[in-house]
């Protein structure tokens, strides 16, 4: 029986290869499913249409199941070794500090909330993935696919070259604008939030304590007309600093704009970053070296499904959130392991 719902045709093909499982997408999510299934024997090949990892902290906030399910796949000791704990979170309010929250959890509970850039979450299974001897075959983009009984065929464009690859199994891990879940016809209900946001990695030199997120906002009539959100990463004094877009770089107006995720065209400058701390921070402080910036948006929806028949769907390309509450990355990587398993390492 074939099913065609995305089948790409006509194309030269130059070779034609095997896999037990064909994992799409070399972001967190897709990196856990391959290692996961490696650590167990099976085969598999992982595509990423980049032809190096992306160098942004998209994921920051990791929850406490996160590291367990990472002790399970014996990747824990160099994550944590990448990361830095995450104690509460400060919030001020036209100036004045309103609350502090500690982030407490009962003492049964291994592991604590914790901040580590996703580039370095990537790193980190990368590696572990390496190690079952499994590179991420990079530049390489699924462009079509096709399932029958037996398995699925997958159309590969990699350069200028067009191949084809037998799979048992396809897993889409290709995020927000997943092409496995767009030829799978599975529905995407939900919605893009209007608000467009930027972020940056830098440096502040504030004396909060360390390890706490800062939320600062301008509020009048209990609306909030100004925000700023820093999540603490790993390095002295160094915070993914979060606000509204500037608006010298806002692209509401532009056709084709993105509506998930980093837009990546119009990075915000170290000059951007300072107006914001200079409106909000609650002391005077100075943004420094910093590493990466972009503007973004975000959005909330839901696949109809998880897959058909050999196709699975996994991470952002199953359901999307917004970055509020670090659910994202975490609940991605739970499905991953979760589909297949997430026994302790051997
Ligand atoms: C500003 C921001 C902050 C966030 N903060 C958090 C947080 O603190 N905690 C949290 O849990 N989540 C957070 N998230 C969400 C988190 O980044 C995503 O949930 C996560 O990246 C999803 O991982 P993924 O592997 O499913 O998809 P992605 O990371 O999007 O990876 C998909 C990969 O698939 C590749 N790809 C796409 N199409 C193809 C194709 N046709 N062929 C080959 N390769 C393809 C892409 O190149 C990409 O590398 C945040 C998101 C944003 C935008």
């Amino acid at each position: 029986m074939d099913r065609t719902p995305f089948a790409t045709k006509g194309a030269p093909v130059s070779e034609h290869s095997e896999t037990s499982v064909l994992i799409v997408g070399a972001g967190p999510v897709g990196l856990t499913a391959a290692l996961e299934l490696r650590r167990r024997g099976i085969d598999v090949v992982v595509i990423d249409r980049l032809p190096t990892p992306a160098h942004y902290a998209k994921a920051v906030g990791i929850q406490p199941r996160t590291l367990e399910v990472w002790d399970a796949m014996g990747v824990v000791r160099p994550a944590l070794d990448r990361s830095t704990p995450m104690h509460g979170q400060i919030v001020f309010v036209n100036g004045a500090e309103v609350m502090r929250l500690d982030l407490e959890l009962p003492d049964d509970v291994p592991y604590r909330f914790t901040c580590m850039p996703q580039y370095a979450t990537e790193h980190v299974l990368r590696r572990a993935l390496a190690e079952h001897g499994t590179a991420v075959r990079r530049g390489v983009e699924l462009t079509g696919y096709e399932q029958n009984t037996d398995g699925v065929i997958a159309t590969l464009r990699d350069g200028d070259e067009t191949t084809r690859l037998t799979a048992r199994y396809l897993v889409g891990c290709d995020g927000a604008h997943s092409a496995v879940r767009k030829g799978l016809g599975v529905s995407f209900e939900g919605d893009a939030f209007p608000e467009e946001y930027m972020l940056a990695d830098v440096e502040l030199d504030w004396s909060l304590p360390s390890g706490y997120g800062v939320r600062a906002m301008t509020q009048e009539d209990g609306t909030t007309s100004d925000l700023m959100v820093c999540i603490p990463l790993p390095g002295d004094g160094r915070y993914r600093v979060s606000s509204f877009v500037a608006p010298d770089l806002a692209t509401t107006a532009e056709a084709g704009a993105v509506t998930h995720g980093l837009e990546g065209k119009h990075p915000p400058t170290l000059g951007h970053i300072q107006a914001v701390v200079d409106r909000l921070a609650p002391e005077p402080t100075t943004a420094r070296n910093m590493l990466w910036s972009s503007v973004f948006r975000i959005s909330h929806r839901i696949a109809g499904s998880y897959g058909t028949e050999r196709v699975f769907l996994a991470g952002d390309a199953a359901h999307i959130h917004p970055p509020t509450g670090a659910q994202g990355m975490n609940t991605g990587i739970q499905d991953a392991t979760t589909s297949v398993g997430s026994s302790r390492s051997p």
